[in-house]
């Protein structure tokens, strides 16, 4: 089957039509950075009113690439949550409205189980179950991936994503949005250990994450004027990879009375983008004799592809969705955690 992604949550812009054989017939990303630079972030109005006017000429530019019409997609998979709704809502309804036309199913995709499937959209030998650290610009989670739609979070932050982490850390540094790869890029021409930060929640007993203390930290070592950006950079970089592998041993250590233990160790979302990590987790994934699989780079951040992917998963299991499916600003992965988290478990 060909599958038409549509992907349209946060700022990018993007248009994927991927086959169930794992072909990637075309992909497109239209990035918004130059708009909202000014901002220093991304602002709502700004992208959803983006989205209306790049979506559809970036859709024919796909179907152009593949040298496909619309008759010849199987289904129209979009993002339908969660994320910035306005936007959310250009990608959903674009979606519709091509669906309708071409009488063909829509499928109304999850952003993050796009993140959560893209290391198997790279990787056909990934298997489920896996385990499964979810890091990006919203999220920082850890899940148990036993199927299509079966996610059982082990984690979640208790505050900030990591992402919004490298983010502020950019801004704090004067390097600029979007900031991850900056953070990056600077960490390496510094020293990691020439700035004490905190490590939060280290060594707790739950694999929970946390952040906001560290861009505190961040903060208030800027503003000390005694350290060179490139240290500040490269120390708190290393202050995230030693959170996330603690937090990750701990979820080891407690997911194995689950049933079948995960025997891989799976990374996606925008900051799998980031090497230090990438090479922290293969190294955990070694110490405990699973597999690794992290997508490549641009599979990692916002694209349409991932959102093909998880179309072509779903169709699969004959899982399309009603043409008055609405968007959803929030939708957990793992509604259950997510409410018990609500009552304060
Ligand atoms: P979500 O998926 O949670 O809705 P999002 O879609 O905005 O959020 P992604 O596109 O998956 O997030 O990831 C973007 C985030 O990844 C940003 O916070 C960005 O700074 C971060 N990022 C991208 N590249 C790197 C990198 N090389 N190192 C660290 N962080 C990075
Ligand atoms: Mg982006
Ligand atoms: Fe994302």
């Amino acid at each position: 089957a060909i599958i038409l992604g549509i992907e349209s949550s946060c700022d990018e812009s993007a248009a994927a039509l991927i086959g169930s054989d794992r072909s990637i017939l075309a992909h497109r990303l239209a990035g918004q950075e130059d708009a909202h630079r000014p901002y220093g972030g991304v602002v709502p109005e700004i992208a959803a009113r983006a989205h209306v006017q790049i979506l559809t000429p970036l859709i024919q530019a796909a179907l152009d690439d593949a040298g496909l019409t619309l008759d010849d997609v199987d289904a129209v998979a979009a993002t339908a949550g969660p994320g910035l709704i306005g936007g959310v809502m250009v990608g959903l309804v674009t979606a519709k409205a091509l669906a309708m036309a071409a009488g063909k199913p829509l499928i109304a995709v999850n952003h993050l189980e796009g993140h959560a499937l893209s290391p198997r959209l790279a990787d056909a030998s990934l298997e489920f179950p896996y385990l499964l650290l979810l890091v990006s610009g919203g999220h920082c989670q850890i899940l148990r991936v036993d199927g299509v739609g079966q996610y059982r979070r082990l984690a979640t932050t208790i505050d900030d994503a990591a992402g919004e982490a490298f983010d502020k850390t950019a801004k704090i540094l004067g390097l600029g949005y979007p900031g991850g790869p900056k953070v990056e890029a600077l960490a390496k021409t510094g020293d990691a250990r020439a700035v004490p930060l905190p490590r939060p929640l280290l060594g707790s007993a739950e694999p929970h994450f946390s952040f906001a203390g560290l861009k505190s930290a961040v903060l208030r070592a800027a503003q000390s004027g005694s350290h060179r950006p490139e240290d500040i950079a490269a120390s708190f970089q290393a202050a995230v990879v030693d959170c996330l592998i603690d937090r990750l041993e701990k979820a080891l250590s407690g997911s194995a009375d689950e049933g079948e233990s995960p025997r891989t160790l799976v990374v996606a979302g925008g900051v799998a983008a980031n090497g230090a990590i990438r090479s922290a987790l293969e190294a955990l994934a070694n110490r405990h004799d699973m597999g690794f699989v992290a997508p490549p780079l641009w599979l990692c951040t916002d694209n349409a592809a991932m959102i093909g992917w998880a179309g072509a998963e779903r169709f699969a299991l004959g899982l399309t969705d009603p043409l008055d499916i609405a968007a959803r600003p929030r939708w957990p992965l793992d509604p259950q955690a997510e409410a018990a988290r609500g009552a304060g478990v």
